[in-house]
């Protein structure tokens, strides 16, 4: 019907179709009801992700679901923006690495 629609999510660069409208524009199940600030970092999150969202995409144009990869990218977007705290300061780095290694062969 509206010529202008896009079968992609609304959300910029999203690689995924979209299944939700909202007010016109749609969503795919990734970007639906998610915070707008972090609509970047889900695409990028999205595009890493590509194997899965390819299938994800053909699944819906044949007009199946890949419930379960569909959920478990849903799944992994969610933790994005609710990182988790370290559990113990982490001070083992670059900087601390390979010393010993210097000595070898002398
Ligand atoms: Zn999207």
């Amino acid at each position: 019907m509206a010529e202008l629609t896009s079968d992609f999510c609304s959300a910029y660069a999203c690689p995924m179709l979209g299944v939700y409208g909202v007010s016109g524009k749609w969503y795919c199940s990734c970007h639906h009801n998610a915070n707008p600030a972090l609509n970047d970092a889900i695409t990028a999150e999205l595009h890493r992700q590509k194997a899965t969202v390819d299938r994800i995409v053909l699944a819906r144009r044949e007009g199946r679901c890949e419930v379960q990869l569909e959920n478990g990218l849903i799944t992994l977007i969610r933790d994005i923006g609710e990182q988790m705290p370290l559990r113990k300061p982490n001070v083992i780095g670059p900087t601390h690495a390979m010393t010993h290694y210097t000595e070898q062969g002398s």
